[in-house]
């Protein structure tokens, strides 16, 4: 059941057709871990916190610098040097008090990927090395918890929605980490935020059971021309980590 309060603050979103209020209650019951705020991270958190996610777990170590900024959007520039994630919760909890924020100042590794998930029923993939999406994707699988895959590179971005024992997983699509890749990439905050809203779209629609979430599908977005396709993914048989799954 929804408050007199919740009712009023997300009247507009109830008119939402396959939302309703049974979408927003199950919303407010669901906790989303979100891997790194930057770019895609940043954009996805503030939708949720708009949306009316019960509690998000921020996950991104390291403080505010000022080449953060061009695409960083839950943060200031009066945090500079100040951890990311303590920045990005004041700006999430001013903006909607209603929900609860957990700060983790640390990224997603070995060691604390079992402890991060445990608590999530969805988990938002913005990380940009594939060492940390793989590792994510893994644990994921294995506790069959959906995880929404944001990936971008200067124009272009992808969205993959991945349900553990539905779709194919990420390793299906890389079993192996791609040579080459670098920390650093161009990114205009625009895109970021585009392909961020895409993936957060497509969690949101998850957790309220809504139709139409693109599974067994990439959503790829290339904005040097506003080109958006869904290419069909499958899943491999010899699939490392969903196998058996
Ligand atoms: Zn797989």
């Amino acid at each position: 059941m929804l408050s007199e309060s919740d009712k009023a603050t997300y009247e507009w979103q109830l008119d939402v057709p396959g939302f309703g209020e049974s979408g927003q209650a199950r919303l407010r019951q669901s906790t989303a871990l979100v891997s790194r705020i930057g770019g895609l991270g940043g954009p996805v958190a503030f939708s949720l916190a708009a949306a009316g996610i019960g509690k998000l777990i921020l996950a991104h170590a390291g403080d505010l610098r000022p080449d953060d900024l061009n695409r960083q959007i839950l943060m200031r520039h009066e945090d500079l040097g100040k951890p990311r994630v303590e920045s990005a919760r004041k700006t999430l909890q001013s903006f909607n008090p209603d929900i609860e924020v957990e700060i983790v100042p640390e990224n997603f590794s070995e060691e604390n990927a079992s402890r991060l998930v445990d608590k999530a029923d969805i988990v938002f993939d913005c990380a940009p090395l594939f060492e940390e999406r793989l590792l994510m994707n893994r644990e994921c699988v294995r506790r069959r918890i959906p995880l929404i895959d944001c990936a971008m590179f200067s124009l272009e971005g992808r969205v993959i929605p991945i349900v553990p024992g539905q779709t194919p997983c990420l390793a299906c699509l890389y079993p192996e980490i791609p040579p080459h890749w670098k920390r650093r990439f161009p990114v205009i905050g625009a895109v970021s935020a585009l392909v961020a809203q895409i993936g957060a779209l497509e969690g949101i629609k998850l957790l309220a059971g809504m139709d139409g979430v693109c599974l067994n599908q990439m959503i790829y977005i290339d904005a040097s021309t506003m080109r958006t396709r869904k290419i069909d993914i499958v899943r491999r048989d010899d699939c490392a980590v969903c196998r058996g799954v």
